[in-house]
């Protein structure tokens, strides 16, 4: 067992209801502040101070932009990370989105009131948590035998392949025996979650002007013929005992120059793909090249190429990256130590 026996855990329990109002208003003012991905200097500034304030050994803002903290056990040989992130997506249309009033949850569809306002279920609430729980514990255990590792990390809704915890681990070099990512889920446990990846497939044509169509080559209509075939292959997706069923979904076509008069000498078909362990992102790449060459045997005219949507982004400490727009797949099994613990 890595952690808290059951008589630890009722403590915290009855620590926490004795703090209710102290956490609440700990996550009304994280909810307060405006974190939209790339932007997040502020909360972290914010958290930090809390890591600090709460006493624990080691309150860390890295080069990327990531806050963490860590809690040191007596032993220390092993570490249990919890992971959350810090940003949320653009606000849009929302009222007051950082009001962090608290209203009656009946609007959306929940029991007594909650707190309103953009990410304070994703995920606000989820950091605040394990702050506040990593704290409390190690306060009532007086210490804690192994180590316990909070990250609160950016630009997580960016995109897919999460530029903040890749730099955690990878330059970093943060790791830990085992880890909890505190999104939120219904308060329910899941043991894994589904990969994700944006798929671009291109497909080239010639230009020429719509009077003269038959001077061109329409790449649109090659792209076209593509997007009917692809129901197929959506139909071939094996499926997963508890992550179900991989998903592929074409979400945007985009056609160059764009001009309503010229023939599209390109199109991009953009695929959102969501995959289990079992089915990964080279066997929907080998099925995508596979409708291609189908199609080229019909008119040799077809050309398109599968390749990852690549994203440059600028983290607000001013660190450029670019990240392949992939998270993958994982899941953890019902008997390991962490899950039966
Ligand atoms: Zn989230």
């Amino acid at each position: 067992m890595l952690y808290p026996h059951s008589d630890l855990l009722s403590k915290v329990e009855r620590e926490v209801d004795r703090r209710k109002e102290e956490i609440i208003s700990f996550l009304q003012d994280a909810v307060r502040i405006p974190s939209v991905s790339c932007d997040e200097a502020q909360i972290v500034e914010f958290l930090r101070g809390k890591l600090v304030a709460l006493g624990f050994d080691q309150a860390v803002i890295d080069k990327i932009g990531n806050v963490y903290g860590t809690v040191r056990g007596t032993k220390g040989g092993k570490t249990l990370v919890y992971n959350g992130h810090v940003d949320h997506v653009p606000p849009g249309e929302m009222e007051d989105p950082y009001s962090a009033k608290i209203i009656d949850g009946r609007e959306f569809g929940v029991r007594g009131p909650v707190i309103y306002g953009r990410a304070t279920a994703d995920m606000k609430s989820g950091i605040v948590s394990m702050i506040m729980g990593a704290h409390i514990a190690s306060e009532i255990a007086g210490h804690l035998k192994e180590n316990l590792t909070v990250t609160g990390v950016v630009m997580e809704d960016a995109t897919p392949g999460h530029p903040g915890p890749k730099y955690l681990v990878e330059k970093d070099g943060l790791s830990g025996d085992a880890a909890i990512i505190t999104e939120s889920t219904n308060l329910g446990l899941n043991l894994g979650h589904r990969g994700s990846s944006l798929i671009v497939v291109r497909f080239k044509g010639k230009s020429a002007h719509a009077s003269e169509p038959s001077r061109g080559v329409n790449a649109l209509y090659h792209a076209s013929k593509f997007i009917s075939g692809f129901e197929m292959i959506r139909k071939s997706f094996p499926r997963h005992e508890v992550l179900g069923y991989p998903t592929a979904a074409i979400t945007d076509v985009k056609v160059y120059p764009g001009a309503l008069n010229v023939i599209p000498e390109r199109c991009d078909v953009f695929i959102d793909f969501r995959y289990i362990p079992e089915y990964r992102m080279g066997e929907l790449i080998r099925q995508i090249e596979n409708l291609i060459s189908r199609l080229k045997t019909e008119d040799n005219a077809v050309t398109g190429e599968a390749s990852i949507v690549r994203k440059h982004l600028r983290s607000h400490t001013g660190l450029e990256s670019e990240t392949e727009a992939v998270n993958l797949p994982f899941y953890t099994s019902p008997s390991e130590e962490l899950v039966k613990t």
